[in-house]
């Protein structure tokens, strides 16, 4: 019996560990945005309203206070739709991946505007081939302090299987999957506008994107979060051993991190006890 008694107890301790993981990821963040203060605030009217002057039982003053929350949530979908920006000529554009593995992208830039739910600020960002994507002030405030530290490019976002860098007042994209050192040679070699040597570099150490099937499944393991941080934000795919050190594009070697876990990540090796 007492056998019995202790593997349920450990997946107690395990969904107590899940519940504690997804308030901190998920619940902490929502309640710092708008729309998580509104709905909190609102949930919190219609439970005083309902307990207190009307006296109601506390399961329906819950419900209640449920509903309320997903009114919320809907008006702040709906005011988030109506408000978008248009996406610009350029970043609806489908067939870039094609004329290169690396290019200055001069179409690309941040914006931003007052126009979220209830005035909330928004950091827009689009390039070419990516329409507007939204960043949190916070994301935008850390990017712009990871150009001023260091002269690592900076990575935005990854749309249709290109990756989006900040670098030196500049924007880049590539389709190689590469790593912010291994990028920052390449983009030395552009900027004093070396381009044999950059042909010869791609030649001899020819870009090898991860698969989109490995990238699915990687993303599906880790559950879209930084396997280091838990972050969900500024999501990349990199190696636990890298190609140049003869790794392999398979998912075991593949692994979630955000931008500012890979930039930390030392020539020494990759952090990830990934291998289950
Ligand atoms: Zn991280």
């Amino acid at each position: 019996m007492s056998g019995a008694r202790h593997p349920s107890t450990t997946a107690a301790q395990a969904a107590l560990d899940n519940v504690g993981a997804e308030l901190r990821n998920r619940v902490l963040p929502w309640l710092q945005t708008r729309e998580g203060l509104a709905s909190a605030g609102m949930a919190a009217v219609v439970l005083w309203i309902l307990w207190a002057p009307v006296s109601a039982p506390l399961l329906t003053a819950l419900l209640c206070a449920a509903f309320a929350v997903v009114i919320v949530s809907l008006g702040a979908r709906l005011w988030e739709a109506r408000t978008a920006p248009p996406a610009p000529s350029f970043s609806l554009t489908a067939d870039v991946a094609r004329s290169g593995v690396i290019q200055r992208d001069r179409n690309a830039g941040f914006w931003r505007d007052q126009r979220g739910f209830l005035w909330d600020r928004r950091v827009w960002f689009a390039a070419t081939g990516c329409p507007p994507c939204r960043l949190r002030p916070q994301t935008y405030r850390l990017l712009r302090a990871w150009t001023e530290e260091s002269d690592l490019p900076v990575f935005i976002v990854r749309r249709r299987g290109r990756q989006c860098w900040w670098w030196r007042s500049a924007f880049y994209w590539e389709s190689g999957d590469y790593s912010p050192q291994e990028l920052r040679t390449l983009l030395l070699m552009l900027d004093r506008d070396d381009l044999q040597g950059l042909a010869w570099e791609l030649t001899l150490h020819p870009a090898k994107p991860v698969p989109e099937a490995v990238k699915q499944a990687v993303f599906q393991r880790d559950g879209g979060r930084c396997l280091v941080c838990g972050s969900g934000d500024l999501i990349q795919y990199t190696h636990v051993v890298p190609l140049s050190r003869g790794g392999s594009n398979e998912p075991h070697n593949v692994y979630l991190v955000c931008s500012g876990c890979n930039r930390g990540q030392t020539e020494t090796g990759a952090p990830g006890p990934v291998g289950s």
